[in-house]
Parts: structure tokens; C-alpha cells; sequence
């Protein structure tokens, strides 16, 4: 199939740059270096390409995502590093042979684990972001909570994804060191053999933990491009133009297509005004007749990419393979 035969708005990703930026990141950080974050992707098919390069275990945002990789084969060991209440479907999936380790970082969610019946635990450490996690001076004693309970303990992990897009590299790093300052000294109290963090920003700065959690690299957005990292821009919202003034132009691209969390999405050589529901108004430098296709790059991957039921994998104009976004959902 050629790429314009394709309905829009289609998520398309260019196959040598989405191998190009696995590779990359598998060169840098190699196997158990790297646990890869899938709620970037959510789809069990790029997972299985980075289980290919090497890295044996990955993280997890929701069930659903647990879920789908342990059913695609990819449950060799899968961290959820996210506070669930209800585990009854993570327990099943530790009965059918799965290794689930779930993020805790209170009593409740500990009691939730064993509840469950998920019998082996992350402690969630607060390292300086308004999010989950427990305070570091907290978590040795929720780790003694967990073992009582009965549960083993396979470390901390603390996610610092205030640091993420500070433009200046020597700066993230300084600012990664103190947050992971806080994050060994939670691990000295809480014991076990595992420091799980970071993310596309910070993999090359965070050198403290044990293992990397990042996801975006893999596909990318514009704003880890702005970062300046050794990542390719690999995933599109194809788009035709449905309507064409002398000034602008408008394509089937809009905010139920994609994420504006992040700000507005870009197009190579326009300006791109504004989006509404099914919309995108841009400005081209060279002008763009009814028909035509654009790329649309979003501004946040995640968010972007669970809008989409597939993805194209393309070479060029060639469509090469579907992709299903199989993780999407709860
Ligand atoms: N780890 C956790 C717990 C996260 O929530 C995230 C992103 O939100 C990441 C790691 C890193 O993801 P990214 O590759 O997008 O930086
Ligand atoms: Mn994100």
C-alpha cells in the first residue's frame, strides 16, 4: 500500500528512524540498563523489536498494559510503576507464571498488593515532583510494612520528570543528581537489589540508578526535540488538506487526533495557528492545494498515540506493516 492511500488522520511511523533511535538507546544503555517504559507506545509490536535488542524486562503505567504484554509473551518481568488499588488482575497474572512487581507508597496500596494476591513490590520514592511517591524518610518503614505483610521487596524506584526538559544538559544533570540523591538514600533504608528511574531526558545524566524507565525516545515528540537528544522524530499524524485559503490552510488533523498537553504540534516549513476538534490551521511557506498531505508532528507522544487504534509503519511512501496500539484502554 502507498501511504496515500491511507484514510486520515493515520498515525504513521517511519521505520529506519523508530530502528535507529531503538538501536541508539540500546547502544547506550543494553540490557537490563534499559527497562523500557510502554505507555509511550502501547503497542505490544514495538515491544517485541525492543525485547529483540536485548532488554528483558519493561515498565508499565496501567493493568491494561501489564496485561497486554504479559499476553504477548513479554512478561518476563513487568513493573507497574503506578499505585493501583484493585490488583485482583495483576494477581492472576502472577498465578499464570508472570513476574508483576506493582509500585506502593503508602499502606493502602501495600494491603491493595496483598489483597491481590501480587506478592512482590517497588517502594515509590518522591524524588521532588508533586506526584506519586512516598517521602524518602518514609520509605524504609513501608518497606518493613511490605515485609510483614508478606511481600518481597525488590527496591525503589522514583520518577523525576520535573528534570525531563531542562534544556541544559550539564544543568538536568545536576539537578538529576540531587533528586537521586534523595532516591539512595530511601534505597539504603529500604533494602533489596533494584534502583529503577529516570527517562528520555535524563538517560544519558541519571548514572545513579540501576536501570533507565524511558519511553518517548522510541518514537519522539517536539518537546524532547527541543531537548537535543540523539533521537529522530519516528512518529506522524498523517493529514490531507480538506480546505485552502491564499494565507492558510486546513487539514484533517485536530486535538481528538492529537495531544495538546504539551502545546500546539508542528509541521516541517509552516507555521501551525491553532487546532480545534477535527482541525489543524497552519500557515505553509509553499502553497498547499486541497488534497495534499501533511505531517503533523504532536507535541506529546503518550497522550497522542492512545487516541489511535494502529499505526502505520512506513518506509517512505510505502506502507510496510499495521501496527495495533493493543495496549490502549483500561
Ligand atoms: N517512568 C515513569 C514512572 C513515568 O511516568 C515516565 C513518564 O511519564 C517515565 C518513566 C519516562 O518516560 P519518558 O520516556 O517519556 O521520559
Ligand atoms: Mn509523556
Amino acid at each position: 500500500m502507498r501511504i496515500d492511500e491511507l484514510q486520515t488522520p493515520a498515525l504513521i511511523v517511519e521505520q529506519s528512524v523508530v530502528r535507529a533511535n531503538l538501536d541508539a538507546m540500546s547502544a547506550a544503555l543494553p540490557g537490563d540498563r534499559l527497562r523500557p517504559h510502554v505507555k509511550a507506545h502501547k503497542c505490544t509490536s514495538l515491544a517485541r523489536l525492543q525485547a529483540d535488542n536485548g532488554h528483558r524486562g519493561f515498565t508499565c503505567a496501567t493493568i491494561r498494559e501489564v496485561e497486554t504484554m504479559a499476553a504477548a509473551g513479554l512478561g518476563e518481568d513487568l513493573l507497574l510503576a503506578n499505585e493501583v488499588l484493585d490488583t485482583r488482575r495483576l494477581g492472576r497474572l502472577v498465578d499464570a507464571g508472570h513476574r508483576v512487581t506493582v509500585a506502593v507508597d503508602s499502606t493502602e496500596t501495600v494491603q491493595a498488593a496483598v489483597d491481590g494476591g501480587v506478592r512482590e513490590v517497588i517502594v515509590d520514592v518522591n524524588v521532588g515532583m508533586p506526584r506519586c511517591g512516598i517521602a524518602p524518610e518514609k520509605a524504609g518503614a513501608l518497606a518493613d510494612v511490605a515485609r510483614r505483610a508478606g511481600l518481597t521487596v525488590r527496591g525503589v524506584m522514583g520518577y523525576e520528570g520535573h528534570l525531563m526538559l531542562v534544556g541544559d544538559e550539564a544543568e538536568r544533570r545536576e539537578h538529576a543528581e540531587r533528586a537521586m540523591a534523595l532516591l539512595l538514600s530511601a534505597s539504603a533504608d529500604v533494602g533489596g537489589d533494584l534502583i529503577s528511574g529516570g527517562g528520555t531526558g535524563t538517560y544519558a545524566v541519571n548514572t545513579w540508578v540501576d536501570e533507565i524507565q524511558a519511553g518517548s525516545y522510541a518514537l519522539m515528540d517536539t518537546a524532547y526535540q527541543q531537548v537535543g537528544l540523539p533521537f529522530g522524530q519516528a512518529l506522524f499524524v498523517l493529514g490531507r488538506v480538506i480546505s485552502a485559503s491564499s494565507d492558510w490552510c486546513v487539514a484533517d488533523v485536530g486535538i481528538k487526533a492529537l495531544s495538546l498537553d504539551h502545546g500546539n504540534p508542528a509541521i516541517d516549513d509552516a507555521a501551525v495557528w491553532f487546532c480545534s476538534d477535527e482541525h489543524i490551521t497552519f500557515a505553509p511557506e509553499h502553497r498547499l492545494a486541497v488534497g495534499d498531505h501533511v505531517r503533523v508532528i504532536p507535541a506529546h507522544i503518550d497522550p497522542t498515540v492512545a487516541l489511535h487504534e494502529r499505526m502505520y509503519l512506513v518506509d517512505g511512501d510505502d506502507v510496510v506493516d499495521e501496527w495495533p496500539v493493543d495496549m490502549r484502554g483500561w
